[in-house]
Parts: C-alpha cells; structure tokens; sequence
C-alpha cells in the first residue's frame, strides 16, 4: 500500500515519517516548496524530538519522498492523508476551511485509481459529509474514492510517540471497505491493543473538538481558581494535588500558569463556538467563551504583576525564559509567553527572550523584541526574570544560578515549577500564578 500525506506541517511531517518507519512507501505533499525542498533534503523545518532522524533515515532509504505536485500523488498512491491548516478565519472565530477544501479538491481532480482519503486535520463538525459531495463532483467518476476521517491526537513534543503509539485510533467511516482499508494502514497499532472507535463522520470530528475543549476547560478550571487564591491566599499546587486524587478528576492538565496557546486549542475552541452557533446552537458552547477569557485574563495577570514589582516598565531589562507555547516545540502560534514578551516590550520595557528552540519562530514574528542565544545573556542585569515556558532547563533554576547575573532578584514563575520558599529564602522577590502576591 502506498500513502501520500497532503500538507507536511507538524502533524503531516510527522505522519509521513512514521508511516514510513511502519514500513510504508510514502509521499509528502505540500503547496510549500522550501518547505518540501528542506524535507526532501532530510532537513526538518520545526523542533520536533526524534523527527529529524526519523525523516533522514527514510529520506535515505527511499521509502519516504517530496513533492509539490498532486498529479504525482494522484497517480501512485492509494491512500491519501489530509494534514494541512485549519486556522482560525481572519477577524473570525470560526476555521478556516479553505485549505483542507483545496487540498481535497486538488486529489480528486489528480487521482487516476481507486483511492481511499483520509481526513486528519482538525474540522469543524459537518466538513467531511461536504467534502463527500466536493469529491464526487470534482472526481471524473469511473474511480472509486473513499473518505474517512481520523482526527489526529497527537501533541507536539511527544508527536513521534504518539502517532507510533496512539492511545485510541478513531475512525469515521461511511462504509466498510474503508474502514478495512484503515485497518489495514494501523495494523501495528491495531496488534498493539490500542483502542479502536469505528464511527460515522459526524462522531470522528466531534471527537477532536471535544476533547480539546474538554481540556482547554481543565486548564481554564484551575486558573479561574488562581484568580482567588491570589485574593485570598491558599495554595493552587496543593489544591490540584488534592482534586487531582480523585481518580474522576485527575491531576494531568491541573497545572495552574500563563494558560494554555499553540496552533489548536484556541482556535479550535473558537472554531466550535463558531459551528455551534451555525447550527443555531448559540448557547451550547458559550462557556467556551469564558474559558477562552479566563485564559487571556492570565496574560494580563503576568503583566500587572510586572508593573506591581518593577513601577513603570520603560527602560526596565525584563529576561523571557521561553517564548514557545510550550517546551520541546518550536510552536509560538498563539503562545502566551510571546504575547507577555509583545506587551511588554510595548510598555517599555526592554525585553530579552530567550527559548532553547523558539526565537527564530518568534522572531519572524516580532521581529523587534531582543532575542540572546542563551540564559545567561537574558537574565544578565536583569530587572526581573519571568519564567514563561517550563523547559527542564528552567525548571531546575536556582537563585544560586542567578546570583551572579542578575541585581534584580525579582522572578515570575508563569509556569508554577519553581520552589517559592527557596527563592524567598534567597532574599527574591518571587510571584507566581495563583499566589497571592504583597509587593
Ligand atoms: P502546519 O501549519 O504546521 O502545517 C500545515 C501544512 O499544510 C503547511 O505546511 C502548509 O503549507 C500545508 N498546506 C496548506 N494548504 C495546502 C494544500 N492545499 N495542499 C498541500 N499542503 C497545504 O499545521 P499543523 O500544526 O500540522 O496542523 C495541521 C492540522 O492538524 C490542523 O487542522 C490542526 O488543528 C491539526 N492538528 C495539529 C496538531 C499539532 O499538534 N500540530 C495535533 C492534532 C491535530
């Protein structure tokens, strides 16, 4: 069997790898040449750990190859995954479907046999059952093209794992030699025991959009509560811990701090916001709106305790540690230390970013904040450090480590990974995320 992947971003880069590595031949499609000339290449443009030797080792074996043209795709492949953008719309909640709809459009005018097509970006629900019709009028009839669709669960950082080893397979499927066909791709996963859902279409895409709702509603969860406890007092660690043992809530994604950001959560709880009111559904998930709030509330949080420790930011050296959306990726789309690091810079303040993989990506971005390849060159001088991002790197800091850099001895601690009493200790003045501060 032979498998095209269309769009080579992190989730289709990924996929073609790890197909190939199953013992697939695979072909990468994207409309990005420089972004296909660097993978053909065996050169990866994104951080992803364990990619990149991955991707030279099928590069150089053959097994995995690049191209720009849908034509070559269409003529070789059988089975074609769909893993290009769906951002959210410009000025607008909803996604951006015009990707994915060119993308498909493009394969069935290109494929010359019976092919199977395989939806994994994430969309909003009803876009499969339309992509159907796209399909059937675009094809010229005398094939048989399937669709599927099978939502993507992986998170960036651990993207190689996880699509090596997913926790559960979910399969939207309109008729059963599809799902054979499926079956068949997964065969080594299926073998493994992972967990398999065989659905319709309107399941599979709700299930992607549900559980990134579920968690961005986690993550909002605690943070509203480190709204009081930085009132009132009381300890947000300790609070997680504490509902985190109770086996029906957990502790995973109860980690209170800068919220959550990157290329899906945001966007896609406001994609689903967006399709429900579509569907004349507009109260059905208005919550969503206050765990999007809540969220961006937790950026103006780290902000007003930069003001409350250091007075007026212009001319204050303020060290960014971390301007990914989160550690072990390169992501900064929607990354909240990025966006403290902007509002920042834009009070005054002279800002020094430093991410051990995300400064060039922030920097096409904001070209202007002040980026230094180390953490030492940031927190040298430093007026006060702010921790954004939990790299292991920072999460073992000390107050010994910066003693000799930095006069300040003010830290935020955004990501709640450091010790308050040590730091205390050491004579810092230290504020973190759902603690209540006295300056
Ligand atoms: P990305 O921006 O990194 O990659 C998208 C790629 O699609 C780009 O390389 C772009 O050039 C390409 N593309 C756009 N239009 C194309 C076309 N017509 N033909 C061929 N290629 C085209 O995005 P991503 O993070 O990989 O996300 C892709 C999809 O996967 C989104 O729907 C996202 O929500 C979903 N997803 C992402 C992740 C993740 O962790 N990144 C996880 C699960 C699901």
């Amino acid at each position: 069997m032979r498998i095209s992947v269309i769009g080579t971003g992190y989730l289709g880069a990924t996929h073609a790898a790890c197909m190939a590595e199953l013992g697939f031949e695979v072909l990468g499609v994207d409309i990005d040449l420089a972004k296909i000339e660097a993978l053909a290449n065996g050169v990866l443009p994104f951080h992803e750990p364990g990619l990149p030797e991955l991707l030279r080792k099928h590069v150089a074996s053959g097994r995995l190859r690049f191209t720009t043209s849908f034509e070559e795709a269409g003529v070789w492949a059988d089975v074609h995954f769909i893993g290009v953008g769906t951002p959210q719309r410009a000025g607008k909640h909803a996604a951006d479907l015009t990707f994915v709809d060119a993308a498909v459009r493009s394969l069935a005018e290109s494929i010359t046999k019976d092919a199977l097509i395989v939806g994994k970006s994430t969309v909003p629900v009803g876009t499969a059952r339309r992509l159907r019709e796209l399909i059937d009028r675009h094809a010229d009839g005398a094939r048989r093209i399937g669709l599927a669709w099978n939502p993507e669960f992986l998170r960036e950082g651990f993207a190689v794992r996880d699509t090596l080893s997913p926790d559960r397979l979910v399969f939207g499927v309109d008729s059963t030699e599809d799902e054979e066909l499926l079956r068949a791709v997964y065969a080594d996963a299926l073998a493994a025991d992972t967990p398999l859902i065989v659905t319709d279409f309107e399941t599979a895409e709700l299930v992607k959009v549900a559980a990134n709702a579920f968690l961005a509603t986690k993550i909002s969860f605690i943070n509203a509560f480190s709204e009081i406890t930085e009132m009132v007092g009381g300890d947000i660690r300790t609070l997680a811990d504490a509902i985190g043992y109770d086996a029906r809530i957990g502790r995973r994604f109860l980690n209170a701090g800068v919220g959550f950001g990157g290329g899906c959560l945001p966007k896609d709880i406001r994609a689903l916001q967006a399709r429900a009111s579509e569907l004349g559904l507009d109260r059905t998930m208005r919550f969503l709106s206050e765990v999007d709030l809540i969220n961006l509330r937790r950026r103006d949080r780290v902000v007003h305790l930069a003001e409350t420790m250091l007075g007026p930011l212009l001319g204050k050296k303020v060290a960014v540690l971390g301007v990914a959306f989160k550690p072990d990726s390169d992501d900064v789309r929607d990354s909240p230390a990025l966006d403290i690091a902007v509002r920042l810079f834009n009070s005054g303040a002279d800002v020094a970013v430093y991410d051990p993989e995300g400064n060039a990506n922030a920097a096409k971005r904001f070209p202007r904040l002040g980026y230094v390849d180390s953490l030492e060159a940031a927190v040298t001088d430093a007026d006060l450090v702010l921790l954004l991002t939990e790299w292991n790197e920072f999460r073992q800091l000390t107050p010994a480590d910066m003693m000799p850099l930095t006069e300040g001895r003010k830290i935020i601690d955004g990501r709640n990974v450091l010790d308050p009493a040590e730091w205390e200790h050491a004579g810092w003045d230290f504020a973190a995320l759902g603690k209540r501060f006295v300056p």
